[in-house]
């Protein structure tokens, strides 16, 4: 999924290549202004190290995604990703109403994100974080929900990717990412959901409006699916265990509330 940010980076790095041809065009020509070059290629590298250090995740997941997409072309016209489903994995069903939403609300303290204006008091706060790519996931572009979790919500997704990746450490599959489709919805987005989707979103308040739920869509792999959604319903399984997430497999995607 390209983003405007990563246009930016882009726009940048082109940017700063063609000044620093440009230089050194003249450098050939005129020896005097070496100088000039010499301080422009070290200003280069200093943002270049800035560039890299503040997308490493992004990078990551384009080298992962390029590796994938690449070896499917290579070996097989066929899809190299595996939709997650109730059809697809198999789990031991949390009750909605019974643990994923008493739970989201209590391990909350009842911190309801009811509009745009209470997701800002709370990312203000610290309640809510960013949250971005890493190892073993990608978000989707979102449309109906934004990229912010709270702080232990976001850490139990950080771990849920990468016991995902210790799964299929040594396979050929080390590489696989699973993808999130949705994570906050405010009150208002989802509303808009209800409205587009009768059957697939909640009437009542839903977990995903206390910045601790995310839905997992698909898995990205490299040779097996079958390994992969294994290695993802072991690391759910496990964490399930450890009561560190409850789980509510639907159809279109697995519905997760960190605990
Ligand atoms: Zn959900």
């Amino acid at each position: 999924m390209i983003r405007n940010q990563d246009i930016l980076i882009l726009a940048l790095v082109l940017l700063i290549f063609f000044v620093n041809l440009g230089l050194f065009v003249v450098c050939l020509k005129n020896k005097a202004i070496r100088k000039y070059f010499i301080g422009s290629i070290i200003i280069s590298l200093i943002v270049g190290l800035f560039i890299v250090s503040n997308n490493f995740s992004r990078i990551t997941y384009w080298i992962d995604k390029y590796r994938i997409e690449n070896n499917a072309t290579q070996t097989s016209s066929s899809n190299k990703s595996c939709s997650c489903t109730n059809k697809t994995l198999h789990f031991q069903r949390d009750s909605y109403s019974g643990k994923h939403r008493p739970i989201a609300k209590k391990v909350t303290g009842g911190r309801f994100i009811e509009d745009k204006a209470k997701l800002q008091e709370y990312l203000e706060e610290k309640q809510l974080v960013t949250i971005s790519d890493r190892k073993g996931y990608h978000i989707q572009s979102l449309g109906h929900s934004s990229k912010h979790l709270t702080p232990s919500a976001k850490q139990r997704l950080e771990e849920l990717g990468s016991l995902f990746r210790e799964n299929l450490k040594g396979t050929p599959d080390a590489k696989s990412y699973f993808l999130i489709s949705s994570v906050t919805r405010t009150e208002a987005q989802q509303c808009k959901i209800r409205k587009a989707y009768p059957s697939s979103a909640t009437r009542q308040k839903s977990t995903h409006s206390y910045g601790v739920s995310v839905d997992i869509s698909r898995v990205m792999y490299k040779k097996s699916c079958k390994n992969s959604l294994k290695a993802l319903e072991k690391a759910i399984d496990q964490m399930q265990g450890e009561d560190k997430l409850l789980i509510c497999p639907e159809k279109t995607c697995i519905h997760l509330t960190f605990i």
